[in-house]
This record gives C-alpha cells, sequence and structure tokens, in this order.
C-alpha cells in the first residue's frame, strides 16, 4: 500500500469546489462561557426531563423510527400553528431540509439564493448539492431592499429563494410588506426560515394558503432542543410531497419522535425561558448602548454588534473565558462584527464585564 495514493486519488476524484471548501467550524468550547450558537442556556427543567424519560422508557430501540412520524407530526400541528390544509416535512434539525430542497432543486445551472448577510448553510448547501449560489445584499442597514432581490429574481431565475426571519447573523425581521412583494414575485420557491420562531413569534404560517409557492422552515433547535436535531418544514403538498421522495426515511430517531411531543405538547415549558431569553436580550441591548457599543435590534436570541478591532475583542474575551462569535471578515457588510447569544443572567454579566475590560 502507498500511503501517498489515497490522496492524490481523493484529489482526483472528489468535485473542484468540495475541494477547495474548508470545514464548518464548530469551536472548542471547552471551560468557556458558551455564546456562540444561539443555543438555549437553561437546562430542561426537571418536569420536562421526567415526561422525556419516561417516553424513552418504552420506545424500541431495535426497531427502525416510524418513518411517517405520525405521532410527531400530530403534535407539531397541535403546538406550532402549521395550517390544516399544509403538508409537514421532519427533518434532522433545518439543516437537513435546506439540504433536501437543494438536492431536488439542483438541475444543471439551477440557483439558489439567498440575501447577504445571511445563514452560510444556505451557500454551502448549494455547493454540496451542485447549485449555483446568488446572493443579494441587504440595505447598510440589513433591511431588505425589494427592488434588488426582484432585479436579482428577474435576471437569475432561482429555483429557490432562502430568507431567514428574523435573519441570522443580523438578528432583525424584514418588513413583511417586503417579503411579501417578493414571494408573489419569485415565480421558484420561496423558504421562510423562521429558526428564531420563539424570540420574534412573529410568523408567515397564516400566508402558506395563499402563496402556493412558499414554504415555512422551524426548528426545536433555538428554543431549548439542539441536541435533539429536528426541524420541520410546512407548506404545499406539491412541494413537499416531492422532498418527502429524497428525505431518508429513517432520518429522524426514535428518541427524538418520542421526546420532542413530551416537550411540545406542553409548550408552557420552554415558553418561559424563550421569554426570559427575550427580556434578557433587550436588557443586554440597552445595557450595551449605555456604554456606547453599536448594537443592531434584534428580535431573536443573539445580538450583533460592531466594535473597533472585532479580532482583538473576541480574543480578548475568549482569553477571559467567553466564547462568541467572530463574523469579521466573514462577510464584506460584516466588518468588525461580533454577535453575541444570550445566555443567563449570570453569564451575560460575565460577557458585559469581560466586554468592558476588553474595550478599554
Ligand atoms: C440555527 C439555524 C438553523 C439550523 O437549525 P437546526 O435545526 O439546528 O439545523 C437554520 N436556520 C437558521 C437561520 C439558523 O440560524
Amino acid at each position: 500500500m502507498n500511503p501517498g495514493r489515497g490522496k492524490s486519488v481523493a484529489r482526483e476524484l472528489v468535485r473542484e469546489e468540495i475541494l477547495s471548501l474548508t470545514a464548518y467550524e464548530v469551536h472548542d468550547a471547552k471551560g468557556l462561557t458558551k455564546l456562540d450558537a444561539m443555543e438555549n442556556p437553561y437546562p430542561l427543567p426537571p418536569a420536562a426531563v421526567a415526561k422525556i424519560s419516561s417516553a424513552a422508557s418504552t420506545i424500541a430501540l431495535n426497531r427502525y423510527p416510524d418513518s411517517a412520524a405520525v405521532e410527531l407530526k400530530q403534535a407539531l400541528r397541535k403546538t406550532t400553528g402549521v395550517p390544516a390544509h399544509a403538508e409537514i416535512l421532519i427533518g434532522n434539525g433545518s439543516d437537513e431540509l435546506i439540504q433536501i430542497v437543494a438536492l431536488a432543486l439542483a438541475r444543471p445551472n439551477a440557483v439558489l439564493m439567498g440575501v447577504e448577510p445571511s445563514f452560510v448553510m444556505y451557500q454551502r448547501v448549494a455547493v454540496y448539492a451542485g447549485m449555483r449560489y446568488v446572493g443579494v445584499p441587504l440595505r447598510e442597514d440589513f433591511s431588505l431592499d425589494p427592488e434588488s432581490v426582484l432585479a436579482a429574481i428577474e435576471q437569475n431565475r432561482p429555483a429557490v429563494l432562502f430568507l431567514a426571519y428574523p435573519n441570522n447573523p443580523t438578528g432583525n425581521l424584514f418588513a413583511r410588506s417586503a417579503m411579501l412583494g417578493v414571494v408573489k414575485q419569485n415565480a421558484g420557491l420561496t423558504v421562510v426560515d423562521e429558526a428564531y420562531y420563539p424570540f420574534a413569534r412573529e410568523t408567515f404560517m397564516d400566508d402558506l394558503e395563499a402563496h402556493p409557492n412558499l414554504l415555512v422552515m422551524r426548528t426545536l433547535s433555538k428554543l431549548g432542543l439542539a441536541g435533539l436535531r429536528l426541524g420541520f418544514m410546512a407548506g404545499a403538498r406539491e412541494w413537499l410531497m416531492q422532498f418527502e421522495k429524497i428525505r431518508l426515511p429513517y432520518n429522524v430517531s426514535t428518541f427524538t419522535q418520542a421526546a420532542a411531543p413530551a416537550v411540545l405538547l406542553e409548550p408552557e415549558i420552554l415558553e418561559s425561558q424563550a421569554k426570559t431569553i427575550r427580556e434578557e436580550r433587550d436588557s443586554m441591548s440597552r445595557k450595551l448602548r449605555a456604554r456606547g457599543v453599536e448594537v443592531f435590534d434584534s428580535k431573536a436570541n443573539f445580538l450583533l454588534l460592531k466594535v473597533r478591532r472585532a479580532d482583538e475583542v473576541f480574543s480578548s474575551l475568549k482569553a477571559r473565558g467567553v466564547l462568541i462569535k467572530n463574523l469579521n471578515r466573514s462577510h464584506p457588510m460584516l466588518r468588525d462584527c461580533l454577535r453575541v447569544t444570550i445566555g443567563t443572567a449570570d453569564e451575560n454579566r460575565k460577557f458585559l464585564a469581560a466586554l468592558d475590560e476588553s474595550l478599554a
């Protein structure tokens, strides 16, 4: 065996665009206050843990999961405002749903469109699936410019347009009227990604019926169940029945199918945590502004800040035991920007104290 050979064959066979990708970076947060990934900082309340344990004690792990996920879908219908006429597609996190959509639409030269800056996974998945990615810049204040999106739609005829609502990493909600204008004019599919719904409580679920080429995507991750890996998409059967063919039959585990309804059917369990996070977000935003830090308005569970010399501030925070996300160099419009996830009151105090020292 020649150990050098494997490498060169890989370089020969793996697609060009994959060779030039760098792996999605997940920072090691060991020993650090983790405010980098929009997780809910609170552990599940004991009542929820008890419900999950009890649900888990009766599942048959020797069997494959229910591919149709009947009970899970019923629970989602009861608790998430999916309209009666809409279908549901489940994913191993909403990341997987983005991938399913792209795989289904990846005809040669098909375009996946997003706005910029936004969730990086749209562009990455476009590359994975072999689609052409087109990113339309937001306005300087990160609002949606319907005219430039419509011009880009006209020019590129996207198969799908992804709009995160609220947007990540900017935290703002785009104007509803601008969104609807774009949905109406886009002849392709528009996916509204409502990952941060628990913190914004604004939705396009009720617009699904009037707009057959609109789908709404949600996830339980930001609500407090990031480890469970469950996302879902709601909308017209015409779309979802095609995507359903690509969904791997057992993508959502038996454990997830048992645990999610246990928590969903008592929404107040996680809603009270979401409420605390919303209050902490607004309070932290006020405190940062009082310090003269530039903070963008956020309806999500994180804040986007602009500082001088973001790299230095990021490193200094990390040296003081606080891990946030450095967005400097991730996009030209995010120069010197940092994103901090809202933590517990205690973690937020720690962040503010570390930031004070880092900015001093
Ligand atoms: C975090 C995030 C997701 C991914 O959620 P998972 O369900 O954990 O895969 C999707 N969209 C946006 C905008 C996000 O910020």
